[in-house]
C-alpha cells in the first residue's frame, strides 16, 4: 500500500498532464456495472507514457492492471488498491499499413476495428463487430463468436513485457492462442500495445450484410438490455455451457440482484443492483450444480477479481500450463 502511494506520487510528478482518476468507482468501467473504488486509474496519452508508468511501478515492485472496455471482468464491491491503466481513451491509432494489413492499438474497440476493415473491403473480422471489447482485451482472451476467433486474423502483436521493461513483437504462433485463451492470459506481465491483422480482400457490401446478420442473431439470443460480462463460463469440451445450465433447470436462477439470464442461460445478468458477492455465489452454485448433475466441470470465462478468489476452490481443479519466459520468448515448461 505504501509502495503504491509512493508510485502514484512519482507518476504524478513524471507525467503531470496525464489524466489520473483517484478513488474512481470501478462500476463505471465495467459492463456488469459492479465494483467499488480503484485507488487510481491512469489514462496514458501514448505508448511512451504507458512504459513510463510501468517503469515507475516496477521500481516499487508493482505491476499495473490493464483495462479495456471492462466487458469481461467482475470487480469486487470492496474496490481494489491497485493502479489501473485504461487503454480506451488514448491508445486509438488505427490505420492500413502499406502492404494492406490493418494496424490497431490496444484501445481500439473491436466494433470500430471490424467497421474499419469493412470500409476498406477487408473480410475476416465480421464475427468481432458485436463483441463489446477492445483489441487488448480481445487478444488476451482470443475473443471469438460465430465460428471466428481473433487468432484467425492476427499476424503479430506488440507487447510491453513488464519483467524486462522491453517491447516485444510476437508472431501469431508465439501468442499461443487457444479457445478463449492465449499466452498473455497464462503468464502475467504482458501489457498489450497493438496488433497487426491480416485480412482477405472482399466485397464491402457483402461484409456489411454479414455483420448485420450476426448482430441481429446476437440481439435475438442475448440479453443485451441488461448489464453482464458476456458468457459467464467457457464452453466445456464437447458441451455448451448454456445448454448444461439450462438442462439443470437453472435458467432464471437468482442470488440477490444477480440472475442466470432467462433469455440465454450462458449469461449472468445484473438485474437489480447486484453485488460482486451475488455474482460469485451464483456462479459457484451454478458450477457446483452442473458438476453434480452432469459431471462436467465448467471454468469461468469472466475475469474474477481479486485474483485470489478462485471458483476452482469450489470444484474440480482445471489443469493449467506452466510457462516461463526466456530471452527467445515465452516457452511452456
Ligand atoms: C453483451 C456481451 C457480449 C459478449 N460477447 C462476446 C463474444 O461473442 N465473444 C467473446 O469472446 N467475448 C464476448 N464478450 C466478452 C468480452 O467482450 C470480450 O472478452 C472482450 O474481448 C473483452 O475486452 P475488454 O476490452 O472489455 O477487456 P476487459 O474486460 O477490459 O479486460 C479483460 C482482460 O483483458 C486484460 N486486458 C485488457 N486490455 C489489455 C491490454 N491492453 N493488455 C493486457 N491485458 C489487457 C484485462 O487486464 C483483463 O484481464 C461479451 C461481453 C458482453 C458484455
Amino acid at each position: 500500500m505504501e509502495n503504491l502511494e509512493k508510485a502514484i506520487s512519482e507518476i504524478k510528478k513524471a507525467l503531470p498532464g496525464m489524466k489520473l482518476l483517484e478513488n474512481e468507482p470501478l462500476s463505471a468501467h465495467s459492463s456488469f456495472r459492479i465494483g467499488g473504488p480503484a485507488r487510481a486509474i491512469a489514462v496514458p496519452a501514448d505508448v511512451s507514457s504507458l512504459s513510463k508508468i510501468c517503469c515507475i511501478l516496477k521500481e516499487h515492485e508493482l505491476a499495473p492492471f490493464m483495462l479495456g472496455n471492462g466487458s469481461n471482468i467482475l470487480f469486487p464491491d470492496e474496490g481494489l488498491a491497485e493502479l489501473f491503466i485504461v487503454s480506451t481513451e488514448k491508445l486509438q491509432n488505427l490505420f492500413l499499413l502499406p502492404d494492406g494489413a490493418v494496424y490497431a492499438e490496444a484501445g481500439v474497440s473491436l466494433a470500430r476495428l471490424a467497421g474499419f476493415a469493412q470500409q476498406n473491403g477487408l473480410k475476416g473480422l465480421e464475427f468481432a463487430s458485436g463483441i463489446p471489447g477492445t483489441v487488448g482485451g480481445g487478444l488476451r482472451m482470443n475473443a471469438g463468436a460465430y465460428g471466428g476467433e481473433l487468432k484467425d486474423v492476427v499476424e503479430s502483436v506488440v507487447t510491453y513485457y513488464l519483467p524486462e521493461q522491453a517491447l516485444y513483437e510476437l508472431t501469431n504462433e508465439q501468442c499461443d492462442f487457444a479457445y478463449r485463451n492465449s499466452r498473455f492470459q497464462r503468464i502475467g506481465g504482458f501489457v498489450l500495445v497493438s496488433a497487426v491483422f491480416r485480412l482477405e480482400q472482399g466485397d464491402g457490401e457483402e461484409i456489411a450484410a454479414k455483420m448485420r446478420e450476426l448482430n441481429e442473431k446476437r440481439r435475438e439470443k442475448q440479453p443485451l438490455d441488461l448489464p453482464s460480462a458476456g458468457s459467464a463460463f467457457k464452453r466445456p469440451e464437447g458441451h455448451y455451457a448454456a445448454a448444461l445450465i439450462d438442462q439443470c433447470g437453472l435458467k432464471g436462477f437468482r442470488v440477490g440482484g444477480a440472475q442466470v439470464s432467462e433469455k440465454h442461460a450462458g449469461f449472468v445478468v445484473n438485474v437489480e443492483n447486484a453485488t460482486s458477492h451475488d455474482v460469485y455465489d451464483l456462479m459457484i452454485q451454478v458450477r457446483n450444480t452442473v458438476y453434480q448433475k452432469t459431471g462436467v466441470p465448467m471454468e469461468p470465462e469472466i475475469v474474477i477479481l481479486p485474483p485470489d478468489y478462485k471458483l476452482e476452490d469450489h470444484g474440480p481443479a482445471v489443469p493449467r500450463h506452466r510457462i516461463t519466459f526466456n530471452a527467445a520468448g515465452a516457452e511452456e515448461s
